[in-house]
């Protein structure tokens, strides 16, 4: 999962989009980029780790322009290698860089493609590099001519939609003209655009979520609409177009489960309150099939499943209360990947206060259940703070398959629902009982009653149904050999090797 942004201004906008990053943190801890224009001059840093480890003084100095774009980043293809970080630059046509949040499907056939019949090289294992590509050979595939219009761009975001497949939001920016913001033809992934009065004229904003807008005091105006790109030229004119043929709006709803922060708003519906829903709804399935449940008191696993784990308590009418601490200053991502450094910093994340589980029937909740890891030793830490029994509710249904449209979602042979009955996964997590959500209720605790927006959400890591329609059994064999923890570990170090020649480190 990855955070984009991109900021038209009347002044520099390097503070703005460095603000901005910290805010989408969530949405990629691994690398973070930002490339501002100053007049027909990119300046570009970018590199692996935190916004506030990758950008300091001298750098933000030096990213001087009215106009830019930025970029945060959780590998979900490719590896953790620098090279990889975003934005990406290609020079031609007029210099072009791109942020992308996302999975392309057919990155390996465009691959390809790119290379045999556009004559364009690709150097990274990114699919971003390639959407930029396209996006390029787009634009340079008319006469050349110097001007650039809108309607070459949007033509550009044409070709787009009929070569690329998969789900990606993007934000692109060229010297001289302005930014570019087009999400793909089921909107999967999410961008909204805002904009702001300043004494000096109109300032526009696109962002992954709409909390980036807020921070920066930026009115949210709409979503890119799923086939839609937006441009905003340097003068501050604002143009939209829809340049899919069958747009459909299928969001991904794992965005609401967890990615999204609860202060965002999706396609016009509030996370925060879907999450209270998805509370309420799995207080009801407690009530419906468990009706003399003996439950003292309802825990919820930091942070993400508080809303629900409030609006749960509320509605069984059961004492709510915090019972892990976070520790907020840990988890570097250069100690996740892989599934031992995972494990052990579980306890180093999460401390229980043992007063509140001694001889207790704790309910514990959590958002999701994805490899199991988190809640196998948060039941193992509530046992040994002294609960009586330690049940646990997931948010969320079963995550049984993969994600294909950019979430890190493990190989299906690491998600521990997947081919895994309800009680079997309660027996390897070691809790006394397992209540997952339903996904019909989950869906409609998303889609509130009324709201006709989204046609259909992107629940595939749920029940296997990919929106776009074109994920293969094959594709997902290829996925599962190289998405696993030792491909993974395998593939960076490799990378890192290769970087510390080239640094001579
Ligand atoms: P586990 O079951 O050990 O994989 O951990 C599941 C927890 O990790 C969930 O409760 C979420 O808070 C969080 N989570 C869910 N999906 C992801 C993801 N793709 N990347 C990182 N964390 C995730």
């Amino acid at each position: 999962m990855c955070g984009i942004v991109g900021i038209v201004g009347t002044e520099p906008v390097n503070q703005s989009l460095y603000d901005s990053l910290l805010v989408l943190q969530h949405r990629g801890q691994d690398a973070a980029g930002i490339v501002t224009c100053e007049e027909d001059k990119l300046h570009l840093r970018k590199n692996n780790g935190l916004a506030s480890d990758v950008f300091n003084t001298d750098h933000m100095i030096r990213l001087r322009g009215n106009m830019g774009i930025g970029h945060v980043r959780y590998p979900t293809a490719g590896c953790s290698s620098s090279a990889e970080a975003q934005p990406f630059y290609v020079n031609s046509p007029y210099g072009i860089v791109l942020a992308h949040n996302g999975n392309l499907t057919n990155a390996d056939d465009l691959k390809q493609d790119l290379f045999r019949e556009d004559l364009r090289h690709i150097n990274t294992e990114s699919d971003s590099e390639i959407l930029l590509n396209i996006f390029a050979h787009g634009l340079s595939s008319y006469p050349p001519h110097l001007t650039l219009s809108e309607e070459d761009i949007f033509r550009a975001v044409e070709t787009v939609h009929q070569r690329c497949q998969g789900g990606y939001a993007a934000v692109a920016m060229i010297p001289g003209y302005g930014i570019i913001a087009f999400r793909d033809p089921h909107g999967i992934r999410p961008v909204v655009f805002g904009e702001r009065d300043t004494p000096n004229g109109k300032e526009f904003m696109v962002a992954s979520e709409s909390v980036a807008l807020d921070t920066l005091g930026f009115n949210l105006v709409r979503d890119v609409a799923p086939g839609e790109a937006v441009i905003i030229t340097q003068n501050g004119e604002f143009h939209a177009r829809q340049c899919a043929e069958n747009p459909q709006r299928s969001p991904c709803i794992f965005e609401f489960v967890y990615f999204a922060r609860p202060d965002s708003i999706i396609d016009d519906i509030f996370v925060h309150k879907a999450r209270q829903r998805m509370g309420k709804k799995l207080a009801r399935k407690i009530q419906r099939q468990w009706a003399n449940h003996d439950i003292d008191v309802v825990i919820p696993i930091p942070d993400t499943s508080r809303t629900a784990a409030l609006s749960l308590a509320n509605k069984l009418g059961l004492p709510y209360t915090e019972g892990f601490i976070k520790n907020r200053y840990i988890g570097r991502t250069f100690i996740m990947p892989g599934q031992t450094a995972r494990r052990k910093s579980v306890r180093r994340k999460l401390n229980p206060i043992d007063v509140e589980f001694k001889g207790k029937n704790v309910l514990l909740v959590d958002d999701s259940i994805v490899r199991g890891t988190t809640s196998k030793q948060i039941v193992q830490m509530a046992r040994e703070a002294g609960a009586n029994k330690v049940y646990l509710a997931s948010a969320a249904p079963p995550v049984r398959y993969p994600n294909v449209y950019g979430i890190d979602m493990p190989a299906a042979s690491e998600l521990v629902a997947s081919g895994r009955s309800t009680a079997e996964v309660c027996e390897i997590i070691g809790a006394d009982k397992l209540i997952y959500q339903d996904l019909d209720d989950l869906i409609e605790a998303v889609q509130k009653k009324g709201m006709v927006k989204v046609d259909r959400f992107d629940a595939s890591v749920f029940n296997g149904e990919y929106v776009t329609g074109d994920v293969t059994a094959d594709y997902l064999q290829e996925l599962e050999s190289c998405r696993n923890d030792s491909a993974k570990n395998e593939r960076n170090h490799t990378r890192a090797d290769v970087i510390d020649l080239h640094n001579g480190a």
